[in-house]
């Protein structure tokens, strides 16, 4: 059975530009993945994180993974990209977070879907709204949840 999934992706070291192109490729020819399309590239200042500006989208997919296997996989390919945890929130090549997972609440130590802080970020909501406007969080739709991010400064950049 295939499920409507959303990838949140963000880099802000290095090209970081070209490893989010890359990335999606990845998904893209990934064999369970079917129909990927993608939100704009938008520009974010780091929340909660340090470095230079983030470059941040959005992608929906079709899958037959299961959440832990695509899970697996968004970290095999943050691996690709040589990313490197040496604390919490460090600046990072890339980082890939698994949204949402069709309508699935998911709470194991691994994975937390949909992702808890997804409906504070304006990085993520604003790309959401350009794939899905009408798509409704637990927490209310996106129009109202990017509201309340008006100060989280976001520039279309693609
Ligand atoms: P981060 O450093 O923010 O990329 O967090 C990575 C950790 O968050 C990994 O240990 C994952 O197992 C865990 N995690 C929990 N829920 C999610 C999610 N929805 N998407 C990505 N990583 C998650």
């Amino acid at each position: 059975m295939r499920t409507h999934a959303y990838i949140g992706l963000g880099a802000n070291l290095g090209d970081a530009r070209q490893t989010l192109a890359t990335a999606i490729n990845t998904l893209r020819s990934s064999p369970q993945i079917f129909s990927l399309l993608e939100a704009p590239l938008y520009h974010s200042d780091p929340v909660d994180a340090q470095g230079p500006v983030f470059i941040n989208t959005v992608v929906a997919i079709d899958t037959t993974l299961e959440p832990l296997a695509l899970l697996e996989l968004l970290q095999s390919i943050e691996q690709q990209h040589g990313r490197e945890r040496p604390y919490q929130n460090a600046p990072r090549t890339l980082d890939l977070d698994l949204l949402l997972y069709g309508d699935l609440t998911i709470n194991t130590p691994r994975l937390t879907v949909p992702h808890p802080r997804m409906h504070q970020r304006a990085f993520v909501l604003r790309p959401l709204q350009d794939l899905s406007p009408e798509l409704q969080l637990t927490q209310g739709g996106l129009n109202a949840l990017l509201v309340d991010c008006q100060d989280q400064k976001l520039e279309r950049i693609k």
